[in-house]
């Protein structure tokens, strides 16, 4: 009997490990190519993708598992580069920077994560919270709580008064004199302060606000916020500490002196103009439109007392002109890279920028790859996600109608598979 149990387990630890998964994808998305595949098996196992193989393969050992995606439509798991994974717009939000504690930031934060992940964005990169997200990416690394694997800024880094200041409208006794370690820079030395710092607190990039912007309470939306000498400086020591710096930025003045800094991408980018275009792809600079933030935040600008009165008139000015930019730039060559500013507006709802890509004139493949592969690539991850490929991580999502005949279907993801683990079907 005592043997007999024996076997037992140990067949069990032995199926444990040989369990591979099979999904048989109607249709499958190679990112790389730029094509739509049809009839394709994907073999995971563990975390990681064995084996793409023309066909629906049966499978070929009892424990194995198939997943019938016959009618769907798989991609990678999708990449935005632009999030605010702790907070969700709402008429209380700047409010709650008093009323809030951490530990209430984090709690919201877990069903934000959530909804990101089942909307079929298995990776984001976070421009900017507390520092909360830097937890929230290491409880979900461990396995802790479900969510989206994060690249984090930590808390973004403004000058004196600028766009990130912490403590923009608030009464003199609470307004402080924030610095460096808050990420307030008024010079080269704190600039260099403030990133050597990020790099402390455990974040994996640097966000700068290299321009006024449309929810800080602030007048300017677009005036330059840094010196070049201040961009370069902050570039200069992110790259010693192996971290790539994001600009917002919807102002061409601030624009230009951060991709002149050093940047690698620029967020926004409202009122880019041609030349600032050109000195884009002269600086290997991708552009990060958040046309999805921009229509929110002028819907929401309709709604009386949503923000605050002098936040309303950025956002009437600034939101509708974003798309606009993007048709341009993307028609100029500008490198794109998918991201949304989601937090402005519904997690979850992340989706919704394909549409608007497409409707601006990119084809519907370009904008899944530049949520794939060109995202991956400035994560540095290209040979690890982006793809659906053997030998890279098992992130898959899928549709239920074939994205290049109906992009909207990319607002509700059906499967999402994110390090071989299932957590939507
Ligand atoms: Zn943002």
């Amino acid at each position: 009997m005592k043997k007999l149990i024996l076997i037992f387990l140990v067949s069990l630890s032995f199926s444990g490990i040989s369990q591979n998964t099979y999904l048989h994808c109607g249709k499958l998305i190679d990112t790389q190519r730029g094509k739509v595949l049809k009839e394709m098996t994907v073999v995971v196992s563990n975390d990681k993708i064995i084996s793409v193989e023309k066909g629906y393969i049966p499978i070929r050992n009892p424990e194995d598992v198939v997943i019938d995606l016959k009618t769907k439509t798989a991609m990678p798991g999708l990449i935005d580069m632009h999030v605010h994974i702790e907070h969700e717009t709402n008429p209380k939000r700047y409010l709650q920077k008093y009323t809030l504690n951490d530990a209430d930031v984090a709690f919201s934060s877990l069903g934000f994560a959530k909804a990101t992940l089942n909307a079929g964005f298995t990776t984001v990169r976070d421009l900017g919270g507390t520092g909360v997200n830097i937890s929230l990416r290491n409880a979900i690394n461990s396995g802790k709580v479900n969510g989206p694997r994060i690249f984090t800024a930590g808390k973004s880094i403004a000058t004196t008064g600028g766009h990130a200041d912490p403590t923009n409208g608030s009464r003199k006794e609470l307004m402080g004199d924030p610095g460096p370690k808050e990420g307030v820079v008024n010079s080269v030395g704190d600039a260099k302060k403030a990133v050597r710092q990020r790099y402390k607190n455990g974040a994996d990039c640097i966000k700068i606000t290299a321009t006024g912007g449309v929810l800080s309470v602030a007048k300017s939306g677009t005036n330059p916020q840094f010196t070049v000498e201040e961009v370069k400086a902050i570039c200069e020591t992110a790259k010693d500490y192996g971290m790539h710096v994001a600009a917002h930025a919807h102002g061409d003045e601030g624009m230009q002196r951060a991709i002149i800094g050093g940047v690698k991408t620029i967020e926004h980018g409202t009122l880019m103009s041609e030349e600032t275009m050109e000195l884009m792809k002269t600086h290997d600079a991708y552009y990060v439109p958040t046309i999805t933030a921009g229509k929110e935040v002028e819907g929401k600008a309709k709604i009386k007392g949503f923000y605050p009165d002098i936040v309303v008139p950025k956002a009437l000015a600034i939101g509708p002109q974003i798309q606009e930019t993007f048709a341009k730039a993307y028609e100029k060559g500008v490198g794109i890279a998918f991201g949304t500013d989601a937090g402005v507006f519904k997690h979850g709802e992340n989706g919704k920028e394909f549409g608007f890509m497409v409707e601006a004139g990119m084809p519907a493949i370009e904008t899944i790859q530049s949520a794939t592969i060109t995202n991956a690539k400035i994560l540095e991850m290209e040979d690890e996600i982006g793809q659906i490929k053997a030998g890279f991580i098992a992130d898959i999502v899928a549709t239920n109608d074939d994205p290049t005949q109906n992009i909207s279907t990319m607002e509700a993801i059906v499967f999402v598979m994110k390090d071989g683990e299932i957590y939507k079907k």
